[in-house]
């Protein structure tokens, strides 16, 4: 999620450069014996695609020092079929259980990427090139995330409703079928995580396919599943770019989509699903304000600044600082990708690098005079994923809060998931929710059940 930082005095923005250099480029750097096994995981064990006709392949560059790791082969139109009727198969099985016997393998398995974390979280650096700490940060949130969804499993249940003359009703939550799941870059165990703890705990199966660039740790999830004792065929993994998505996407046998990336893919996603009358949640692009009040603990806002703008990222205004190719004095990140975090100041309302998400290390400061206009500014956009204020008067951050046009509000702090809490967007950014309670919602429907006690009153 892109942020532009708002702050009520603009002399604050010296603070945000003073605290950059710290936490950005701590990276790892070596191989993991996981690169070169096969990438695809169907049915309770990895493979690489057999038909390999139609397919294309791709290079999986290490972004910290350039080195191609290898390439992988692209999922063609029957290797998703396979991975869908295996997923359909399971789900007639997985769909029967308990939900108390589903949570026991969920919360083992979130056992076992506490237990691998590191591991885990070393690749994860290897095939996105973010820090360390963020990486170690992400595998244990997920690992909260597969737990809180293993406990969530036993409460699931309907209602009971009372009619007239002993008769009654009432209601099943039931799975939806087979979920396919998309992915983006820049988070994929948490995504393959989000998106397949909730599924499998309402008793659907998945087919998730990761984005080409970051296609490692989705199979690890695979193998930590079946390890806890999911079914084979439960949690399916295909590689490739658009046209593994596009067949996943219009397979009939997909009853949801779960898409995060940005808008324009989403759209289509989304297109693709109206037509069949298929389930969807989209987890899309943001360009989220971040306002900082004169009275804000200035630590904390600046803190919340960088969490905004520097977490995970890939004209117009002046360049305050950054955004230069950057070349570290490690040798062996010679060949790497680098970027300083750049800030922008003298920006306008109506630059595209205001308007637009950037997808980088790229933050734009704005300043305001009222609480008004910031608000009527930063709700001037087609986005609405996230916002933050930073301030200690109360009324005002809940009045803020309660003012911002988007899915998740920041008080004080910015880019936190705890696990419980649901995440989502308003607006262009996206429709359902992921994380917490409400989830359930979106991986299961609801059958109601009449039951007539006595004889049929006709009113005929
Ligand atoms: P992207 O939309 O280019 O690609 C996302 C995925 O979609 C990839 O796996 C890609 O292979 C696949 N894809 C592309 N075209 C497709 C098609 N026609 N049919 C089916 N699948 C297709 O996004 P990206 O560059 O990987 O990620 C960046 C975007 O993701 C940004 O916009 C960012 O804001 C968004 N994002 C959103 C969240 C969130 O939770 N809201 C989280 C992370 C990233």
């Amino acid at each position: 999620m892109l942020s532009v930082t708002v702050c009520a005095k603009m002399n604050n923005v010296k603070w945000l450069i003073s605290r950059l250099p710290r936490r950005c480029m701590t990276t790892v750097t070596g191989s993991s014996p996981q690169v070169q096994k096969p990438l695809n995981f169907v049915n309770g064990e990895r493979s690489n695609p057999v038909d390999r006709s139609n397919t294309e392949a791709l290079s999986l560059i290490a972004p910290a020092t350039g080195e191609e790791l290898r390439v992988v082969e692209s999922s063609g139109k029957d290797e998703v079929d396979n991975a869908v009727q295996c997923a359909k198969l399971a789900f007639k099985s997985w769909s029967k259980l308990s939900g108390n016997e589903r949570g026991s393998i969920l919360k083992k398995a979130a056992s076992i990427v506490r237990a691998r974390s590191e591991e885990l979280a070393r690749t994860e650096v290897l095939d996105t090139g973010k820090p360390i700490w963020e990486a170690r940060w992400d595998i244990l949130g997920c690992a909260d995330t597969i737990d809180y969804y293993g406990g969530l499993a036993a409460t699931i249940s309907g209602d009971y409703l009372q009619l007239s003359n002993g008769s009654f009703s009432y209601t099943v939550r039931e799975p939806l079928g087979v979920v396919g799941g998309i992915g983006a870059w820049n988070y994929p165990f948490q995504m393959a995580s989000w998106k397949s703890s909730p599924a499998l705990a309402c008793g659907n199966t998945i087919v998730f396919k990761p984005s080409p660039l970051t296609p490692l740790t989705a199979v690890m999830l695979g193998e930590i599943y079946s390890e806890a004792g999911l079914p084979n065929g439960a949690y399916n993994v295909i590689q490739g770019d658009i046209d593994t998505g596009r067949y996943l996407n219009v397979h009939p046998d997909i009853a949801k989509m779960s898409f995060t990336g940005s808008v324009a893919v989403g759209s289509k996603i989304m297109e693709t699903c109206a037509k069949d009358i298929k389930h969807v949640t989209l987890e899309l692009g943001g360009k989220s304000p971040c306002i900082i009040f004169e009275d804000a603990d200035l630590d904390n806002a600046v803190s919340g600044a960088m969490l905004a703008n520097f977490l995970t990222q890939g004209q117009g205004a002046d360049i305050l600082c950054g955004g230069k190719q950057v070349t570290p004095q490690d040798k062996k990140l010679a060949g790497g990708i680098y970027i300083s975090p750049c800030i922008l100041v003298n920006c306008e309302d109506d630059m595209r690098v205001v308007r637009e998400e950037i997808f980088g290390s790229v933050m734009c400061v704005l300043g305001f005079e009222t609480e008004d206009e910031v608000l009527r500014r930063a709700n001037d956009t087609e986005f609405g994923l996230a916002g933050g204020v930073f301030t200690k008067d109360l009324q005002r951050a809940h009045r803020v809060a309660s003012s911002l046009e988007a899915g998740s509000l920041y008080v004080n702090n910015y880019n936190v998931y705890p696990v419980g809490v649901p995440f989502g967007g308003y607006k262009k950014s996206g429709i359902g929710r992921e994380n917490g309670p409400d989830a359930i919602e979106y991986y299961t429907q609801i059958k109601s059940v009449y039951v007539e006690m006595g004889d049929i009153d006709a009113p005929f």
